[in-house]
């Protein structure tokens, strides 16, 4: 998992080269969705496949990062207008509960 222009293996250090593109579903506001392309790289050195992440998406997350930074920040509960049943409860719980993500914001 690298970020966009990222050039270099975060596992050897190795040259990332262009190997493929992928479909990816993004979940967004108001329970639309979006088809985004994702980028495969593959490091020369260790032959690892990297995914490139643009900064809207949050590894293996389907909402976008804006969502979960307000329910992480508490600006989205559950009775937030237009959010009342999307995130569900449980998710939002686990976001809380992240260690991962919150060292993301
Ligand atoms: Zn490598």
């Amino acid at each position: 998992m690298v970020r966009v222009k990222e050039t270099t293996c975060p596992i050897c250090g190795g040259n990332l080269k262009y190997y493929d593109s992928v479909k990816r579903i993004v979940r967004s506001k108001g329970r639309s969705t979006k088809w985004v392309y994702i980028r495969r790289l593959r490091c020369c050195g260790c032959n690892t496949l990297h995914r490139e992440l643009p900064d809207y998406i949050f590894p293996y997350k389907q909402y976008e990062a804006e969502v979960i930074k307000g329910v992480l920040s508490g600006v989205i509960t559950s009775d937030t207008l237009g959010y009342e049943d999307y995130p569900c409860e449980m998710t939002m719980f686990r976001w809380r509960n992240s260690q991962n993500l919150q060292s993301l914001l």
